[in-house]
Parts: structure tokens; sequence; C-alpha cells
């Protein structure tokens, strides 16, 4: 059976380009997952990709799913749903009813639901609460935060079949570890581990947290064990940010030829740039950056 193909319905460009820059005097190679459509965040392409594609297949008529109030998941997931006639339910931590934010007036104009809960319920949402909308909603496909499941491993596997040459190091944001657990499978199948090391930058305060979700993903007869997640750029948790931070990010983006934000790609590219200050990489080393996108998530 060939599987239904979404790109040419939801105009995505790919594979996406690489780009590279100099920093600190390196070239560091940059997969623009960014630049691969206007609305939809590059990563939560690669990861929501196989659940639409096994979703339409079995005609499911409802997702669900989860997200902060400026989330790129939710937003990717919320307009590929109107796009393809499914309906969405998106469950927002926080009440923003009052104080609607870009990314959900969006979705409202895209006729989401959605139903705002309080910490102590989005907490319970791979639990009880998960269990609770499983009999409400006893049709509807339920989709993790971020996107991160089973399904994300295959999507962001196809970033390292589009690479154009090999790598020493592929460098990426963490956040619910669906990403970095997508890379690190991916060269572990193609026998990459023993080239190409996976370097995490966590976003948010996560020392172990973020391995565990990493390893959790991977599946049992993932031997690739050449990764790495480093927690010294997370600027004091999730969505924070310093002043420094928003002056690199100000900087890099009068500078170079792309865009950056100060949630994930900003802590990415201030992290290499800083190991590059400590010469953290080889001489030569050969470097490639995940741009995961997520520019929508910082309108005002
Ligand atoms: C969600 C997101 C990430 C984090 O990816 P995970 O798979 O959740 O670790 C990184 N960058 C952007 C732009 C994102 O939206």
């Amino acid at each position: 059976m060939t599987t239904t193909d979404l790109t040419p319905l939801l105009k995505i460009i790919l594979p996406s380009p690489e780009q590279s820059i100099l920093l600190q005097g390196t070239k560091i190679t940059i997969k623009r997952d960014d630049s691969i459509h206007a609305i939809i965040s590059g990563n939560k392409w690669r990861k929501i990709k196989f659940q639409l594609i096994d979703a339409l297949e079995q005609k499911c008529p409802h997702i669900i799913s989860f997200g902060g109030g400026f989330s790129n998941h939710l937003h990717a997931l919320a307009y590929c749903c109107r796009q393809l006639n499914i309906k969405f339910t998106a469950i927002v931590r926080g009440d923003y009813s009052q104080n609607l934010s870009p990314m959900l007036q969006d979705l409202v104009s895209w006729q989401s639901d959605i139903r705002y809960v309080n910490k102590i319920t989005y907490q319970a949402r791979n639990s009880s609460y998960l269990h609770q909308l499983q009999i409400e909603f006893p049709q509807a496909v339920i989709i993790p935060e971020g996107g991160s499941s089973q399904y994300a491993l295959e999507g962001v596997g196809e970033i390292v079949n589009e690479l154009n040459q090999e790598y020493d190091f592929i460098i990426a944001p963490v956040a619910s570890g669906g990403t970095l657990a997508g890379l690190i499978n991916a060269l572990g199948n193609k026998q990459l581990a023993n080239k190409t090391k996976v370097l995490g930058i966590g976003v948010l305060k996560g020392q172990n947290y973020l391995e565990d979700l990493v390893t959790d993903l991977l599946p049992p007869d993932c031997h690739n064990k050449n990764w790495q997640i480093n927690h010294d750029y997370h600027f004091g948790g999730y969505a924070k940010k310093t002043e420094e931070l928003t002056q690199y990010c100000t900087d890099f983006n009068q500078q170079q030829q792309l865009d950056i934000e100060p949630i994930y790609s900003g802590k990415l590219f201030f992290a290499i740039q800083d190991l590059l200050h400590q010469k953290y990489f080889p001489k030569n080393s050969r470097i490639l950056a995940l741009h995961t996108g997520g520019l929508q998530g910082v309108r005002k």
C-alpha cells in the first residue's frame, strides 16, 4: 500500500536547504527546517507527519493534543487539521481565554476547540487526565505534548536521510526529546553512530529528566550511545531569557541571513558560539546545527 503524501497537499517544501555561516571563524552548516513552510514550524512537521498520515488512513475524525499558550506544536497541528478537515482539540496549560496569544488567535480562526486546564490537570496529561479524555472522546487520536511519540522518530529520521554529507556533530535544541531521539535513532540505523555525535542543547532546566525523555522514546534495539545533552544554556528555564541572550539574538538576526528566537534556536546558536569559544569541537569538525523553526512563538 502506498502511503498518503501530505506534502503537496499542505505545500510543504522538502528537503529543507543546508546553509553555511561563520561563527567564531568556524563554518557551521544549518539545516533550515524553519524554511519548510510559512506556518508549520519545522521540527513539528517532522514529528507529526506519520501520525497524521496514519490518522487520515484510519479515517480518524478528531485529534487532541497538549501544549502551552505559545506552543509551536499546537499551532502546526491545528493548521494541519484544519487543512485536512480533521476536528482538533487543543488542551492548553493555563487560562488564556481573556488574553489570547497570537498562536491561540490563529487556533480560533482555524476553528480549533480550545480547552484551558490548570497546572495540576495538565501534569496528568500522560496519566489520569489522558484516561479521562480517552473515555470522553473514544474516536479521537490523542497526541502527546510536543508531538513526541513513536511516530516522531520516523519523521525526524528523514532529516538525516536528506543530508548532503556526513557530519561529526549534529546539534539540536531539546525540550520534549522527540527531535533528539529521532536523530539518534536514524544515525544508528544508518550505521553512522560512530561517525556523528548528536549533541542536544537543553532549553529548559532538565538535567537527567531530558536524558530520560530521550531514552524512553528510543526503541529497545537502538544501540547508538553517541549522544549527549548539554545543560549549560537553558538561561533559567523554558522560555526564560537574559539580556545577554536577547542581545545575542538581535545581533545574530542583523548579521546573518536567517532569524533565530530566544526560546529554542537562540539558545542553540548561543551554545554553539560559546562551545566554539571554549574549543569544545576538535579542529576541522564538520558541524551541523538543526534550525527547528519556532518563529511564530515570539509574535506579539
Ligand atoms: C518543540 C520545539 C523544539 C523541541 O523539540 P523536542 O522534540 O520537543 O525536543 C525545538 N525547537 C522548536 C522551534 C520547537 O518548536
